[in-house]
């Protein structure tokens, strides 16, 4: 599978560029991948320094190896991945040799406490058993559901920094980086981009947005939310940034449908089922793709009230919340960079 992506990558980037030679590079230029961490991923660079220009396609394979790499390492579904290595340690502490996964499973760990655990790091065996992101999802019968959130409690999750291992406290139990793979991916995309001297660009990893700089012409880039409905293609409303990630969570795109009732990939870890929050979409807007993730993820949970008070007590967040009676929320810090452009939409006083 490893091996498969990676040449798929680079097919990619020899058609989309038009095997261009170095200084030659047109820009626009757009890379795209295979499917990884549940989406496929375009990176589209707009602008570099002229002397660097040639160097884009590079810079870009670079980036996409680093995502390649991390969707290895990082996915809940590889056998065999470090990630399932300690899960299937499950009550015995396993060292962790790739360092960014230790730092991700502390931070999302610090974000479960943060969220009161609507963001839980080891929501593993419920996303197990609804069979989240495979081809056979179902829904669970209530012992089931049971016996799966007793497994599902990040405070039974040990990390020992100086020995650089983890260990879930009990058998069964199994952290999931669902909610913030994509976030830390894109990050490290970014983070190789800066290092490469692009200047202006968009990342996108599905529902993971980053504006990366501005528009060639100096103007802040334009990102549409979508209309959190199954089968939509509108847009809701766009948000004027400049280097930031606009990251969105919602029930619309990753669903099963059973005995009329849609059922969708965030599972409420108090419940054991998707949540009942009042919510159709959350978009959160930082600096850190990660810590949007997360926090998108947590806020659906969490809804309007709750995710706004948590996003308050936190520097460089602002979210976007689209209610299921079609209102939408912003905190402070965005309302005026955000504009609303669908009519059976409304802003909240
Ligand atoms: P998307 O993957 O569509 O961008 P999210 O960022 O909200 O959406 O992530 C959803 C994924 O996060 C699920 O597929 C699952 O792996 C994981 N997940 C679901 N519910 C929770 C939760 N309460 N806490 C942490 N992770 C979750
Ligand atoms: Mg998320």
């Amino acid at each position: 599978m490893k091996k498969t992506a990676a040449i798929s990558m680079i097919v990619s980037l020899a058609l989309l560029t038009g095997c261009s030679g170095a200084g030659t590079v047109e820009l626009p230029a757009s890379y795209t991948t295979d499917e990884y961490l549940g989406t496929v991923i375009t990176i589209t660079v707009h602008d570099a320094p002229a002397d660097r220009k040639g160097d884009v396609p590079a810079a870009a394979e670079q980036a996409l190896a680093r995502v390649s790499e991390i969707h290895n390492k990082m996915s809940a579904t590889i056998v065999g991945n470090e990630l399932d290595r300690i899960n299937s340690a499950a009550g015995t502490a396993c060292k962790v040799e790739f360092e960014p996964l230790l730092e991700l499973i502390r931070q999302s760990k610090h974000m479960s406490e943060l969220s009161g655990g609507a963001f839980d790091v080891t929501i593993g065996p419920l996303i197990k058993l609804w069979g989240i992101g495979t081809d056979h999802p179902r829904v669970p019968d209530e012992a089931e559901i049971a016996n799966a959130k007793r497994l599902v409690d990040f405070r039974k999750l040990e990390i020992d920094d100086a020995g650089k291992t983890v260990k879930l406290a009990e058998h069964g139990m199994s952290i999931d980086l669902g909610g913030v793979a994509k976030g830390y991916a894109c990050d490290e995309a970014v983070r190789i981009f800066r290092e490469n001297s692009i200047t202006s660009a968009i990342l996108d990893f599905g529902g993971n947005i980053y504006a990366f700089g501005k528009k060639p012409d100096g103007s802040n880039w334009n990102v549409g939310i979508r209309e959190p409905v199954i089968g939509s293609d509108k847009i809701v409303g766009v948000v004027s940034v400049s280097d930031t990630s606009v990251v969105t969570s919602g029930g619309y795109e990753h669903y099963f449908e059973r005995d009329g009732e849609i059922y969708h990939h965030i599972i409420d870890p108090a419940t054991g089922y998707p949540p009942k929050s009042g919510l159709l979409s959350v978009t959160i807007i930082s600096k850190s793709s990660t810590l949007a993730d997360q926090l998108s993820t947590a806020c659906f949970v969490l809804g309007v009230e709750k995710g706004c008070a948590l996003l308050d007590s936190l520097p460089d967040t602002e979210g976007i919340f689209i209610t299921t009676d079609n209102t939408v929320v912003t905190t402070g810090g965005i309302a005026g960079s955000f504009k609303l452009i669908e009519s059976g939409y409304k802003l909240a006083d």
